[in-house]
């Protein structure tokens, strides 16, 4: 179930580091980690972003949770510019983030009580006993128990520290989780546990997902829209139905053509291995960024930077084979 306007907006954010120094220490050179991204998620969705190291993904998450700002362009959530919110406030409540480490993302020095509390004493949320209930609650909501609240992250595994991690985010009932690979350090089985316990709290609470992943079957699993990131802008978005089964970029086309199939007579496909590493986003390719790789090059992919334009409802590729061109 989908509202009409996007709870999250991502309007052709930027993200340049600064490298090196030219003339008086003036900074000459930039990685253009994210350049350019345009995004929608709408109330209860999940988008997943997907794309391989280096292609800007856990940038934009960290833009949109504030712990790095934008060189450029512009964040909305729910309906008003993420700059205008006042941090740790309002802004703070409604978006959070669940991390790929849970180990270094929770302080080992802090019970599991008081790491889950932690945002209800920030915000001023009830009394110590209403605090001491509400925690109870979250730890059962994540399939832990409330015994658990006195002891330590070093005590735990990697996966029911994931759930503390999503316990914590959860208690201010936020409307947007940004999850930044929350199931990549974990082992298969756990991955699937920790991703159906998500989808549940998203049935439960109508919240919405930005879900951060490298691999496809991942984001197959929980997203209903995908955007899949090539150095630093998207190369497609599309439901995932339809990006899964007729995708039309080529970089999307190799990465499904390496996703394993259950089905026998459909794994004597064409495997389309890629050329290469990732070029450097601080000295991206010229024209199209994938021309480098891309097994269908066309001379003018050297010289023509494509842009993501609409090619049908919900649909957008970056492609020069499927968009006008623009020099
Ligand atoms: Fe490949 Fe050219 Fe399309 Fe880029 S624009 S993905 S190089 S065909």
């Amino acid at each position: 179930m989908t509202g009409n306007q996007p709870l999250l907006s991502l309007r052709g954010i930027k993200k340049y580091f600064p490298v090196g120094s030219g003339l008086f220490g003036k900074r000459n050179h930039f990685i253009k980690a994210v350049d350019g991204v345009e995004l929608d998620i709408y109330p209860g969705e999940t988008v997943g972003l997907v794309g391989e190291s280096g292609c800007g993904k856990s940038t934009i998450g960290r833009m949109v949770v504030g712990l790095t700002d934008p060189t450029g362009g512009e964040i909305y959530f729910d309906g008003k510019k993420l700059s205008d919110y006042k941090r740790g406030k309002d802004f703070g409540r409604d978006l959070q983030m669940i991390f790929q480490d849970s180990y270094s993302s929770l302080d080992p020095r802090m019970t599991v009580s008081d790491i889950v509390a932690e945002p209800l004493v920030l915000h001023k949320f009830g009394t110590k006993i209403e605090r001491k209930k509400r925690v109870d609650e979250l730890l059962e909501r994540v399939g832990l128990a409330s015994y658990h609240s006195s002891r330590y992250p070093i005590e735990f595994s990697g996966g029911q520290r994931q759930r503390i991690g999503i316990a914590r985010a959860l208690a201010l009932q936020p409307k947007l989780i940004i999850c930044d690979e929350p199931v990549s350090a974990l082992d298969v089985s756990i991955q699937a546990q920790i991703l159906n316990l998500l989808k549940e709290i998203q049935r439960d609470m109508g919240l919405s997902y930005l879900f951060i992943a490298h691999g496809m079957q991942v984001v197959k699993h929980v997203s209903d829209k995908v955007a899949v990131m090539y150095l630093g802008r998207v190369a497609e978005f599309a439901r995932k139905e339809e990006l899964f089964e007729n995708p039309q970029h080529p970089y999307t086309k190799a990465l499904l053509s390496a996703v394993p199939l259950p089905d026998p007579k459909l794994r004597d496909r064409e495997r389309i291995i890629l050329k290469g590493d990732l070029p450097s986003p601080a000295n991206p390719p010229t024209g199209c960024r994938f021309h480098t790789r891309c097994p269908v090059v066309m001379e003018k992919c050297k010289t023509t930077d494509p842009t993501l334009l609409q090619i049908a409802e919900d649909r957008w590729t970056a492609c020069l084979l499927h968009n006008a061109q623009r020099t």
